[in-house]
């Protein structure tokens, strides 16, 4: 109601009242009295008019507004009406709230707000697994506690927060956490705390790497660069004495080619995310052509290597890919098997999938090299892998290939007795008889 047509009301009723006295009083001669009792009545309302006003504003789930009009519906109407507007408000902060709390949490980072005493105001539910802090409605925690370390206590204390801190977690010493300390307000701070365990790993793997390589091709080129320098100090050597000696040049630049072909190698099947749309592979003649190289490779050794074989069974795959895995799988059994050892190939499906596998009479692994022999570079035994013409990144690159099909490498190995290397695919790469495979190929 506006306002001005509430006191049009109200003046109505003054009026009413009053003609009312006035009317009475033009029978009974009393207007003096009459005038009072209105007056007490008009009073009387408003008291009245006033209490269920008070009583509804104070508890409105109990009392029902009372039956007004004139001032004291204006007054109704707009206490109805800044209830309203503030339970819509109330209903937008708690709706802000909740958005902000839902995408805080889903932060991988723990965001934690700090007071001008250093004390945890808030926080963000990664924290409790970074930091073990869990949300209290209690005592305040002390953020200096929480990590117990001096170097945290320095940073948080020298105000100087333009560099992030490296920490290890107070709760896992496996995790290594970026810290970092942001002002603001009167006295705040947020503290924002990155899982960097990951990264570091990374880094570390990254500088294990490049001095692996640096030391691969190292020993390749010392040996190249002597004979280099005989053959200068000495133009005038015997035919015999050249012979060895390009022998030698041969084998170490063949050494570092097919060091730098299986990085190349490496490099893209860990680089090259675009997959290729796989194709349809023949096993058999991949497998056949592997078995007569790894026969030449077996040489005077003469190794007994057989293939047995289910024809019926195809791949969907890369082929350059396969032949690389198939073939390390292969030439390392020939390489770990002493002369006239016993090869055995198969290539089989059961109801997981197809399975290719390679079971020698060699030299074995012993149980502690085996989780680690895919990592590159990892050999069991250094001069024995260099002797073969090893390069240390032949099942690292069987891994690559088989995690890009969809397929995954047991090793089962008895020291001194022989090994037994299995890549297990799964169903949906299999083709059988020319039938197709059992999901779409772009879904692997
Ligand atoms: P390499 O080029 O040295 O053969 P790989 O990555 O292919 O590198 O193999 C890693 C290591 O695993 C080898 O150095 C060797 O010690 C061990 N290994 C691989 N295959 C066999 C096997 N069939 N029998 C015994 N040891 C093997």
């Amino acid at each position: 109601m506006t306002l001005s047509r509430a006191w049009l009301q109200e003046l109505l009723l003054i009026v009413l009242v009053y003609t009312w006295a006035v009317i009475i009083a033009f029978f009974s001669q009393t207007l003096g009295v009459n005038l009072v009792i209105a007056s007490l009545l008009y009073f009387f309302w408003h008291v009245q008019q006033m209490l269920g006003f008070h009583l509804w504003l104070d508890n409105p789930e109990r009392y029902r507004p009372p039956f007004a009009f004139g001032v004291w519906r204006a007054a109704i109407d707009g206490a109805n009406n800044l209830r309203r507007n503030e339970r819509q408000r109330e209903r937008r902060l708690e709706q802000m709230l909740d958005s902000f709390e839902e995408s805080t949490n889903a932060l991988p980072d723990a965001i934690l707000v700090i007071n001008d005493k250093g004390q945890v105001e808030w926080l963000n539910r990664p924290t409790t697994r970074l930091l073990g802090l869990h949300r209290t409605t209690g005592q305040l925690v002390d953020i200096a506690a929480v990590f117990n370390s001096s170097r945290f206590n320095d940073y948080l204390e020298s105000g100087d927060y333009r560099q992030p801190i490296k920490l290890t977690s107070p709760i896992n010493k496996q995790l290594l956490l970026e810290v970092r300390l942001v002002p603001y307000g009167s006295g705040k701070r947020l503290l924002q705390i990155r899982d960097i365990s990951r990264l570091e790993q990374l880094e570390t793997i990254r500088q294990d790497f490049v001095a692996n390589v640096s030391h691969e091709m190292r020993t390749p080129l010392t040996v190249i660069r002597g004979y280099l320098e005989t053959m200068a100090e000495d133009p005038d050597l015997k035919e015999s004495a050249w012979n060895s000696i390009i022998e030698q040049l041969n084998r170490q630049t063949s050494r570092l080619q097919h060091i730098v072909e299986d990085l190349l190698l490496l490099s893209r099947l860990e680089n090259d995310d675009v997959r290729r749309e796989p194709e349809k592979v023949s096993v058999q003649p991949l497998l056949e052509s592997i078995v007569a190289e790894a026969q030449a490779l077996s040489g005077d050794s003469q190794h007994q290597i057989s293939l047995d074989l289910d024809s019926s069974i195809n791949l969907l795959g890369q082929s350059d890919e396969l032949r690389s895995l198939f073939s390390n799988l292969v030439f390392n059994a020939v390489n770990y098997t002493p002369a006239r050892g016993r090869i055995e190939v198969l290539w089989y499906a059961d109801r997981d999938g197809p399975i290719f596998s390679v079971t020698d009479t060699g030299i074995g692994i012993e149980k502690q090299h085996i989780p680690r022999l895919t990592e590159r570079f990892y050999r069991v035994d250094e001069s024995r892998s260099r002797k073969s013409g090893g390069t240390g990144l032949g099942l690292a690159i069987v891994k690559h290939v088989l995690s890009r099909h969809g397929g995954k490498l047991t090793i089962h190995s008895r020291f001194g007795e022989g090994s037994t290397f299995s890549c297990h695919f799964p169903l949906s790469r299999m083709l059988e008889n020319g039938a197709t495979a059992q999901q779409p190929a772009g879904q692997v």
